[in-house]
């Protein structure tokens, strides 16, 4: 359970029922502010790369590391998560973390799903490497560790050698491996600069996703924002 809410009305995949079988589950973990082009590249990229079942996508509810900036609620990220994901079958949204309280710790997500799955369920907690380099300092860090194996999603020309040195650096025994990204050009934040400035993210993130932003003037945007 989580809060109220039973596990499987949290949009967790059925997943694990051959006891012969191994199953892997991608969790796509980020604040998604909003979700874009990239991030569901990228969950294509390691369901090839990793021979991935699933791929749930997991806004982060109260992000951990920005208590000291504005995030959209987590309800309009979820739901844009939702509409952008919604179109593959290989893709779900959660709402596991926008409807815990508090702040969002990942080991706490991790426990949930470890729990709730058979142990013939492989979890890859797929997120930004610029994240995978800070898990470090990450609330219980040893138990992500023991939990899942971890997927750094990087931009081209981005510098992997930083990341294995702190990883390499730490006491903790993680599981981690990089996936190359060239749509991960786009960040959440270059998406949110256009809207302030009333340019289009047509081709950067799903129509739907710019419908909602429009509908719900997210980011600073008037009913004139471009499609
Ligand atoms: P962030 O610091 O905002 O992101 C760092 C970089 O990674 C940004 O360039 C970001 O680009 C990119 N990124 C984030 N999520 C991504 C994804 N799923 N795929 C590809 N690139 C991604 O990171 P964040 O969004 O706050 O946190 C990322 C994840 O780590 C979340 O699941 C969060 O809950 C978890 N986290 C946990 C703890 C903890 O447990 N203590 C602490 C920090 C983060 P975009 O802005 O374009 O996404």
């Amino acid at each position: 359970m989580s809060g109220n809410v039973p596990l499987d009305e949290l949009g967790l995949p059925d997943l694990g029922s051959d006891p012969t079988h191994v199953y892997r589950m991608g969790v796509m973990g980020g604040t998604f502010d909003p979700i874009h082009n990239g991030h569901l590249v990228a969950a294509q990229q390691a369901v090839g790369d990793l021979g991935l079942d699933v791929v749930l996508f997991m806004p982060a509810g109260r992000p951990a590391f920005k208590q000291d900036r504005q995030v959209t609620r987590g309800e309009d990220r979820y739901a844009m998560t939702l509409l952008a994901t919604s179109d593959n079958p290989m893709f779900l949204a959660s709402r596991l973390e926008v409807d815990r309280e508090g702040i969002t710790y990942t080991a706490d997500t991790l426990q949930t799903l470890r729990d709730h799955y058979p142990d013939n369920v492989e979890i890859y907690f797929i997120t930004g490497a610029d994240a995978i380099i800070d898990i470090v300092t990450w609330h219980d860090a040893e138990r992500i560790a023991r939990l899942a194996k971890l997927v750094g999603a990087t931009r081209p020309g981005y510098d992997l050698g930083r990341a294995e040195r702190v990883l390499d650096s730490s006491p903790i025994d993680f599981d981690v491996r990089y996936l190359e990204v060239p749509a991960l050009a786009i960040s959440s934040s270059y998406l949110r600069r256009r809207v302030e400035r009333g340019q289009s993210l047509r081709y950067l993130t799903p129509d739907s996703v710019i419908g909602f932003v429009r509908k719900h003037h997210l980011y600073g945007s008037g009913d004139e924002i471009v499609a």
